[in-house]
């Protein structure tokens, strides 16, 4: 008889795990009953659940991706996958933050949740917790990858673009790595074996990451006050991107700042598909030039975060952090410098 594969379920909160309050939606169930919604699951796999917190995903914090990614390594030899069961709203930072935090995983990671609480008649709860359960069993799954609506797509490809419908995740320029079909699961990227470092779990982050949506007209003092209480940030410009050049060319002065402190500026878009490419448009290309500034490329925005809070929690020297960041993890950045 073929041993069934071990799996642990991590409850986090979500819709998945809702039942109705006097104020709303409030995640109340634990990973056990959640188990109850798919018996299916017992056929192929032998599941045990634990709690790491139950709260709407919009209260986490950087330090539960820690209690999560520490959870999972306290148990990483005595399961052969892991399901998180978590809020779709904040889903998509922490498996990006779950990709920085947990690396060269042979064993699948699986990140899902649900629209719809799981003790509805009608909701998608059903599906994407037995689709991951059977996804978390593949021989061929591995790293940390979000489930959802039948499509897997890697930890830092994912982004929240349906605030209601079933399929609320889309990959960011990068293919879905497979698609879930009841019982058939069908690969398109199928890359188990070519990584052969062995797990690596990582402990720290710097949550001193702020963002810096740009709107027309935006004062650039809003930059020197970020400078006062974070390390970094990432600003969201428009298009390719690149700064506003208003007449005293205060945001230019800014970054000055910025880097005369040492901290770091990040370049990114407000555009979700297709990245930035600063070298295109002068408003753009100068302030790479002068200022040899960071951009994310075609990572998406959650990836660009988390990873500035992992790279910085190990290494605040800014060439060092050059390097990290453009360094490819868990399929994030495929746009390389040079
Ligand atoms: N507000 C919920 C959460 O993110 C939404 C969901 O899970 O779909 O926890």
């Amino acid at each position: 008889m073929i041993e069934k594969k071990r799996i642990l379920l991590l409850g986090t909160g979500g819709t998945i795990a809702c039942k109705k309050g006097k104020n709303g939606l409030v995640p109340l169930m634990m990973g056990e009953e959640l188990l109850t919604y798919v018996p299916a699951a017992k056929k192929f796999c032998q599941v045990e659940a634990i709690q790491i917190l139950n709260v709407d995903s919009t209260n986490m914090h950087p330090r539960h991706w820690q209690m999560i990614a520490g959870a999972i390594e306290e148990h990483y030899n005595y399961y052969d996958g892991f399901v998180v069961c978590h809020g779709t709203d904040t889903m998509a930072y922490t498996a990006a933050a779950l990709s920085y935090l947990i690396q060269h995983s042979k064993k699948p990671v699986i990140i899902t949740g649900a629209q719809r609480p799981i003790d509805l008649d009608v909701t998608d709860a059903r599906t994407n917790l037995l689709d991951s359960l059977r996804f978390a069993c593949c021989e061929r799954a591995h790293g940390v990858n979000i489930v959802f609506d039948g499509k897997v797509i890697a930890g830092t490809r994912g982004k929240k673009v349906r605030s209601k419908s079933y399929n609320a995740f889309s990959s960011i320029n990068f293919p879905y790595l497979a698609v879930i079909q009841d019982e058939h699961i069908l690969f398109y990227i199928d890359d188990k074996g070519q990584d052969k470092e062995n797990v690596r779990f990582y402990h720290e982050l710097d949550d001193r990451v702020a963002l810096l949506k740009l709107i027309p007209g935006l004062d650039s003092g809003v930059l020197d006050y970020l400078a006062e209480h974070f390390d970094a940030v990432v600003i969201e410009s428009f298009g390719v991107g690149g700064l506003p050049a208003y007449e005293k060319n205060d945001f230019y002065h800014a970054i000055e700042r910025w880097i005369s402190l040492g901290k770091i500026v990040v370049m990114s878009t407000q555009v979700t598909q297709e990245g930035s490419n600063m070298s295109v448009y002068e408003v753009g290309r100068k302030v790479k030039h002068i200022f040899d500034m960071i951009e994310s490329y075609d990572m998406t925005l959650e990836a660009a975060i988390t990873k500035l809070m992992w790279v910085l929690g190990q290494t605040k020297e800014p060439e060092k952090v050059r390097r990290l960041f453009y360094q490819t993890i868990n399929h994030d950045i495929l746009w390389k410098e040079g």
